[in-house]
This record gives C-alpha cells, sequence and structure tokens, in this order.
C-alpha cells in the first residue's frame, strides 16, 4: 500500500507546484510526453524492469520517483510495526499519522527541488488535523495533553482543543523564530511556508510533541547545512525536510519526547511556584 501510494505522492510532488490538476492527466513523460502504460507504471518494479530509462524515448527517469515509492512504503511499514504491532492503538491512529507522512513527504520533496512549502498541502492539511481529531479523539489521549487543560470533559471536543492548540503552538514558535531571524540578519530567515506547516503538524500530533520536534529538527538541519553551505555554497537551505524528518522520529519515539516535554513542564511549575 504504501509503494502504491509513494506512486501518487510522485504524482502530487510533480504536478502540484505547476498547478496541474491531480487527475486531469494519465502519467506521461515529462520528456517525450507519451503517456506511460499500467505496466510501465508498477512502483519500483518498472522503475528496476526499465533500467530508469522512458521505454519510449530512452530518456532518464528521475532517481526521486523509486525512493519516494520506497521511502513511503518503509515509512508505511515502520508505522504500522510501532501503533499496530507493538502499542496496538485504533487503525485510526495508523490512518492519520500515515496521512500526515504523506504530506510531509510531498512537502520534503517539493522543497528540496524549489525551496517552496506548497500551499495546497497546508491550507488542505491544517483543516483536514481538525476534522481528523474529531473523527480519532484517540490520536490525543496518548499524550496526556489535556492533563491541564481539559476545558469541556467530551472526549472529541477535548481532542479537537487538542488540535487546535498544537496548531497554534506549531505556528507560534517558527513564526517567532522567523521575526527574530529576522532581527538579527535583516532579511527573511524563515519562510511562512514553514509556519503553515508546523500548524499543520502540531494539529495532528499535539501541543507537546511539536514542542519537542520544534527542538529536535535543527539538530537534523546542522548536521545536513554544514556539508551543503560548504560544498554549494548555497545559502537558502530548505527547513521543511528537516521539520519532517524531526516529526516522523518525534511520532516513532512519541512517549520519550513527550516525556522529556514533561520533564521540562515539571521544572518551569517547581520555579514558578518556588518564586510564589
Ligand atoms: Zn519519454
Amino acid at each position: 500500500m504504501g509503494l502504491a501510494i509513494g506512486s501518487f505522492l510522485n504524482v502530487c510532488i510533480y504536478r502540484i507546484p505547476k498547478k496541474k490538476f491531480l487527475a486531469a492527466h494519465r502519467s506521461f513523460c515529462p520528456d517525450c510526453n507519451t503517456s506511460i502504460k499500467w505496466y510501465d507504471n508498477i512502483p519500483l518494479l518498472s522503475y528496476i524492469l526499465l533500467r530508469g530509462r522512458c521505454r519510449a524515448c530512452k530518456a532518464k527517469i528521475s532517481v526521486c520517483y523509486p525512493l519516494v515509492e520506497l521511502l513511503t512504503g518503509y515509512v508505511f511499514v515502520h508505522l504500522y510495526y510501532v501503533f499496530i504491532q507493538c502499542r496496538h492503538e485504533s487503525p485510526c491512529v495508523f490512518i492519520c499519522y500515515a496521512v500526515l507522512c504523506c504530506a510531509l513527504i510531498i512537502v520534503t520533496f517539493v522543497d528540496l527541488k524549489l525551496l517552496i512549502i506548497p500551499n495546497e498541502v497546508t491550507f488542505v492539511g491544517i483543516p483536514l488535523a481538525l476534522v481528523l481529531s474529531v473523527i480519532c479523539p484517540s490520536l490525543h489521549d496518548a499524550h496526556h495533553t489535556l492533563r491541564n487543560f481539559s476545558l469541556v470533559g467530551i472526549y472529541r471536543l477535548d481532542a479537537l482543543i487538542a488540535s487546535i492548540l498544537g496548531i497554534f503552538v506549531g505556528g507560534f514558535l517558527i513564526f517567532i523564530c522567523g521575526i527574530l531571524g529576522k532581527l538579527a540578519f535583516r532579511k527573511d530567515a524563515m519562510g511562512f511556508g514553514d509556519v503553515k506547516l508546523m500548524a499543520m503538524i502540531g494539529g495532528i500530533v499535539g501541543w507537546k510533541l511539536v514542542l519537542a520536534i520544534f527542538f529536535v529538527a535543527p539538530f537534523f538541519g546542522l548536521l545536513m547545512a554544514v556539508p551543503v553551505l560548504i560544498l554549494k555554497k548555497s545559502r537558502m537551505i530548505p527547513y521543511g525536510p528537516f521539520l519532517s524528518f524531526a516529526t516522523l522520529v518525534c511520532i516513532i519515539l512519541q512517549d520519550y519526547f513527550i516525556g522529556i516535554v514533561n520533564l521540562y513542564i515539571q521544572f518551569f511549575i517547581v520555579i514558578f511556584t518556588g518564586f510564589n
């Protein structure tokens, strides 16, 4: 399933930045415009059988296509293993995380290619996060997100509030970073696309985990940015892929990261009540 959905994600990655309607055409070769037969469109397998070339014009097919398929397949298997096999969560939770990861894979590859985070993903993703939180409220209870914020006590409404809180915390953190960066470097340091991306992520994972993602992502960013800055001498580095990778890591190791966030919260509570 992951491989097949990965194949669809390839279509999204190619067509969304070009504003092409997703279902408008069959898949075609971008070099010779020949439409691709179904037997040449089997995820991963077709790429291997055709040795990475178009059957009609022999143009090279980008290695990104099988890579996206393989990555999506891997992510699905890993999420299934963690949430269904090990944690026995409802399939609903697995589906919500899988949907989020699909959006993140699209964002990652579009951002790597074009240095933009497409609004088509985040503007659909943010309301979708709210809807998924209501449909699948257990998405938010493993986090004990609302232990201090249980305002209404209605299960689905609490999940919706948790999601809204996640959207605001996620968006706000990156927004503040952007403002501080602009003050420090006197030019745009953080795209507004990243703000919307973190809002979308927060809507699914809740405010505690989005806080962890915010602090984890720069470590991956730093690991990658140093070689890129030395080799390419480009000063523009897409941040979407790091936020996305940090999100995957934090979702899979969520007990660990939420534990750390809880420790910090207790620490600050002690400090503030201590002063009182
Ligand atoms: Zn071709």
